[in-house]
């Protein structure tokens, strides 16, 4: 095998890998709620490399018309990558990937959505991938929940999503692009977490039954710490606008009392 043809290591015998996680390691994530003014809900995820917007509008009208659903709503999902998200320039058309990842976030999220409580109506769900780097499906879903929940969406409960897969003889949780690429297996899950409900599963790739079942087990626990952070997220544009609320509330009966002030002083200066 030539110097170039050998593969490269993707998880070392201590267990490290190549941008310094070990096997059972998250990526960074960070996660932000109401980052779009215009929207009715969104939601940005920067996960590792990843850097994703979801945008939700809805429930509203549906056109064209003739896809409305009479017994609920329909669930429109628009899975984007922009053309400066990869290393080569990716072409703005919708490519055949970008079809099938829009139909599978879809699917991931409809067990979550009361979808009967808004027949005839669509919920557009719009996500653009800024920057790709592994697991953009998973990290789109773990986004678009968060933006649904933003929007005011009726849930049974969050969808969280995080790939586990395998390289080098190892488990590994939440792949990176090269983990991706050059890893021997790949397996994107999406789940609601409360509900212990798997709405995604995909696998690419080979493992042994036992390979298999430690590999769904990493993948859920990966899952239950993202949803921490979604939870946590969520919380906190709540807190932001209690902190406006409150800060409103305490400015507001110092401006009355000025008010008063200004008012007794000038019925004062009426008498003098
Ligand atoms: N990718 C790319 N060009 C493309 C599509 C994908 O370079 O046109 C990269 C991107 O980093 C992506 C990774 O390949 O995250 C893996 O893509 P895959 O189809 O497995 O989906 P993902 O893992 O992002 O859910």
């Amino acid at each position: 095998m030539s110097e170039s043809e050998k593969k490269v290591i993707l998880v070392t015998d201590e267990g490290i890998r190549t941008d310094g996680r070990k096997v059972d390691e998250l990526r960074p994530i960070k996660l932000e709620v109401g980052v779009l003014s215009r929207a009715d809900g969104s939601a940005f995820i920067q996960q590792g490399g990843n850097k994703i917007l979801a945008a939700v509008y809805g429930p509203r009208e549906l056109h064209p018309r003739h896809l409305a659903l009479p017994d609920k709503a329909y669930l429109r999902c628009t899975y984007r990558m922009a053309t400066f998200s990869v290393d080569e320039r990716k072409s703005p058309a919708p490519s055949r990937r970008e079809i099938e990842l829009s139909k599978i976030i879809k699917e991931a999220l409809e067990p979550a959505l009361f979808l009967e409580y808004f027949p005839n109506s669509v919920i557009d769900v719009y996500i653009q991938v800024l920057q790709a780097d592994g697991g953009t499906r998973c990290a789109s879903v773990t986004a678009a929940a968060l933006a649904l929940a933003d929007a005011g969406i009726p849930m049974r409960d969050l969808v969280t999503a995080c790939a586990v897969g395998k390289a080098d003889g190892r488990i590994i949780l939440d792949l990176n692009d090269i983990e991706d690429k050059e890893g021997d297996a790949d397996i994107p899950i999406a789940m609601m977490p409360q509900l212990k409900r798997i709405t995604l599963l995909q696998m690419d790739g080979h493992l042994t039954e036992k390979e298999f079942q430690e590999a769904i087990n990493l993948g859920i626990n990966g899952i239950m710490r993202i949803y921490e952070m979604q939870k946590r997220a969520l919380r906190e544009k709540y807190l932001k606008i209690r902190e406006e609320v409150v800060g409103a509330e305490k400015s507001e009966p110092k401006a009355k009392n000025n008010e008063n002030t200004n008012e007794s002083k000038s019925k004062g200066d009426e008498k003098e």
